[in-house]
């Protein structure tokens, strides 16, 4: 069977299980399978693929007609500039959550040797990404999942950023180690009830990383109580938010002593993203 055959066949397979995306993904698999990239496969549609080649191509096909997200298939993700290892321990990396690296950049511009704390690291997108730039600033990373530091662990040795970064296995309850002068965190925020009715991709990440309790907020509370703690004089917190969440967030920083800098839209234009400092 040639390339475009078994890349209609794939297609067929995903539209027929209803997955909108059925022509990208049948082409993302493709290219995952004969390790090429995508213009390679539209210059050489009518060249054959191995038996082999072939059933690996059906297999991982029929993984996504379950709705195992692309990211999870491949095991990786690109986030802001990097490539992320992922898995169904981590929260894959969102497009929306690159705005909490414009922010951090935007507040950091003139900084030297700064001391980040990105409270959930999850995959290490967000505090991975500003360390990348910042190239004298220390990060320290914490999360309740071991399984997801492991993740983050190795994104950190694949990005050559380990040498300035601590990660800590803990609870944010029970983590009160040193004082940090940005603070970044994209905590669960989903209301529990509200879990069920996201789309069924969903339910194939940890649910440990989406799920905010009764009224979404019983992480975020969290964090920011701890981020008032371990905070520096004249540092910033960013935090990520659901879409209707940003006046209730704005009330609880405001009652730890933050003052609000900024809000942030994202790219589908609903609050996603809130800057605020500590005088
Ligand atoms: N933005 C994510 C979603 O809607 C939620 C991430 C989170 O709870 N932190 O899937």
């Amino acid at each position: 069977m040639d390339i475009q055959a078994a890349l209609k066949k794939g297609q067929l397979i995903l539209k027929n299980n209803n997955i909108l995306s059925a022509k990208l993904d049948s082409e993302i698999l493709m290219s995952e399978v004969i390790r090429k990239n995508k213009k390679y496969i539209v210059l050489n549609l009518y060249k054959e693929i191995e038996k082999r080649e072939l059933e690996y191509f059906i297999n991982l096909i029929q993984e996504r007609a379950k709705r195992k997200p692309i990211a999870q298939i491949t095991k990786k993700k690109d986030f802001w500039k990097y490539e992320f290892v992922v898995n169904n321990n981590v929260l894959i990396p969102r497009p929306d959550t690159e705005i909490l690296i414009e922010q951090a950049l935007k507040l950091v511009k003139n900084k030297n040797r700064l001391q980040i704390l990105d409270i959930g690291i999850g995959s290490g997108c967000i505090l991975m990404s500003i360390l990348k730039e910042k190239k004298n600033f220390i990060g320290t990373g914490i999360d309740i999942n071991s399984k997801s530091l492991q993740i983050s662990k190795v994104n950190s040795h694949k990005l050559g950023i380990n040498n300035r970064l601590k990660l800590f296995k803990s609870n944010i309850d029970n983590f009160n180690t040193g004082k940090y002068d940005l603070i970044v965190s994209n905590p669960p925020y989903i209301k529990t009830n509200d879990l069920k009715c996201l789309e069924k991709d969903i339910g194939f990440e940890p649910k440990q990383a989406l799920d905010g309790g009764l009224d979404g907020l019983s992480e975020v509370r969290k964090v920011i109580h701890k981020s008032s703690v371990l905070i520096k004089k004249n540092g910033y917190l960013i935090i990520e938010i659901g879409f209707d969440q940003k006046e209730k967030v704005k009330k609880i920083l405001l009652n730890k002593g933050f003052y609000i800098k900024e809000t942030v839209k994202d790219l589908s234009n609903h609050d996603r993203c809130i800057v605020s400092g500590k005088i």
